[in-house]
């Protein structure tokens, strides 16, 4: 199949920098990784925290990124300049449009309730059948852990089937998702 834009990568992480210096420090190591790969950074446009990090990383290694952020965040989460594309959008459901509508491949980083918002609309329409993107957790220093015991809870208290959870591969760290992605772009 011939792509009209490299394999993208949608990365869902926190605007803030979190407890443990390894959320940054594996957040640049995302954002290299997928550049030495020639795979498109897709992410929400700041210049804060995680954020920030894995763009600068991305950039910095000559990657490609596409940053989506919505006008009225711009001030508050520092629009990135020099971005290969950067699009301002009207509304927070324009950007979260925008970011998944391009994505090959979605990711959840560390971060905070804008992450958890992102991640849960993408499982949440996979359950629905509505796409069938694959969503990765990033499952630094067990961070995630309370989170994926929140959804088995969810399965076990008969709200949502034990497949919602499959939905969602887990992995340890960001040399274990590289190299899921690179399996699934040889796929
Ligand atoms: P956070 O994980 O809270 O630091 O947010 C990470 C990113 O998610 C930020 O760019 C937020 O603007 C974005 N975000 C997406 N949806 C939401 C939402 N419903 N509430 C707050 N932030 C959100």
């Amino acid at each position: 199949m011939t792509r009209l834009a490299p394999f993208s990568v949608c990365v869902y992480c926190g605007s803030r920098a979190g407890d443990d210096p390894a959320f940054m420090h594996q957040a640049a190591l995302l954002g290299a990784g997928l550049a030495e790969r020639g795979m498109r950074l897709i992410y929400g446009a700041g210049d804060v925290g995680l954020m920030g990090a894995v763009a600068d990383a991305a950039m910095a290694a000559g990657g490609q990124t596409l940053g989506v952020i919505p006008k009225h965040l711009q001030a508050r989460e520092v629009g990135k300049p020099g971005l290969t594309t950067y699009i301002a959008t009207e509304t927070m459901h324009e950007r979260k449009k925008v970011m998944f509508m391009n994505a090959d491949a979605v990711v959840a980083l560390p971060g905070g309730p804008g992450t958890l918002d992102e991640l849960f609309e993408a499982l949440t329409w996979r359950q629905l059948g509505l796409h069938e993107t694959p969503i990765y957790c990033v499952n630094i220093g067990g961070y995630w852990d309370p989170m994926l015991a929140l959804m088995d809870h969810l399965a076990e208290r008969g709200f949502c089937e034990t497949s919602f959870i499959d939905f969602l591969t887990t992995v340890p760290d960001v040399p274990a998702l590289l190299d899921r992605l690179d399996a699934r772009l040889a796929a």
